[in-house]
C-alpha cells in the first residue's frame, strides 16, 4: 500500500499488475480528488503513458489506446510515440536467444546464450535493470554468459568496447 492522504481514497499500490496489454510500472503522480495515476507500458505498441488508476481497475482501458486506432474507432488523433528502451532491449534480447530467424541468433541462442528464467517476464527484467539509461545498450559482462541480473549491466558502446579487449577472441 501507498498511503494517500487522508482525505483521498487509500491508494492501492497495482505496480507490477496487468490490465490487458497495460503493465503498471509505477505510480506517477497523485491528484488531489481523483486518486492515482499510474505509468504504465502498453505491449500492444511498446509506448509508455500515465493513466488514472480507475480506468485500468475498472478494465475500460486494455492498451495506450492503440489498440482503438488499429480498428479505426478513434478520431485518429495519434499520440506522440515515446517507446520504452528496456521494453524494446528485452523483446531484442529474447529474440536474440530463442528465434532462429533472428539475424543475430547464430551469436547468441545459436551458441547457448539463454536468458534467465526470471526475465520471461518483462516486469521482472524492467525491476532488475530499471529504465535504459541514454545512449546504452544491455552488456554481458562474461561474454559467454546468459542474460540474468548478475551478469548483465547498462554499458556505452565505449565500456562494451573496453569489456571485449579484455576478452578478445573469447566470442
Ligand atoms: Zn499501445
Amino acid at each position: 500500500m501507498i498511503s494517500g492522504n487522508k482525505t483521498n481514497h487509500p491508494i492501492i499500490d497495482i505496480t507490477g499488475q496487468t490490465f490487458g496489454n497495460i503493465i503498471v510500472l509505477g505510480i506517477d503522480y497523485i491528484k488531489y480528488g481523483r486518486g492515482a495515476f499510474w505509468t504504465c507500458l502498453c505491449k500492444a505498441c511498446g509506448n509508455t503513458f500515465s493513466i488514472m488508476g480507475h480506468s485500468l481497475r475498472s478494465g475500460h482501458s486494455r492498451s495506450c489506446g492503440c489498440l482503438k486506432i488499429k480498428h479505426g474507432q478513434s478520431s485518429g488523433a495519434h499520440h506522440r510515440k515515446s517507446e520504452t528502451g528496456s521494453y524494446i532491449t528485452w523483446r531484442a534480447m529474447r529474440s536474440r536467444c530463442y528465434n532462429p530467424k533472428s539475424r543475430n541468433y547464430k551469436w547468441y541462442g545459436g551458441r547457448g546464450i539463454a536468458v534467465c528464467e526470471r526475465w520471461t517476464d518483462f516486469k521482472l527484467f524492467f525491476a532488475d535493470m530499471g529504465e535504459r539509461p541514454r545512449g546504452c545498450t544491455l552488456d554481458r559482462i562474461n561474454r559467454n554468459g546468459n542474460y540474468e541480473p548478475s551478469n548483465c549491466r547498462w554499458a556505452t558502446w565505449r565500456e562494451q568496447a573496453a569489456n571485449r579487449t579484455h576478452s578478445l577472441r573469447s566470442d
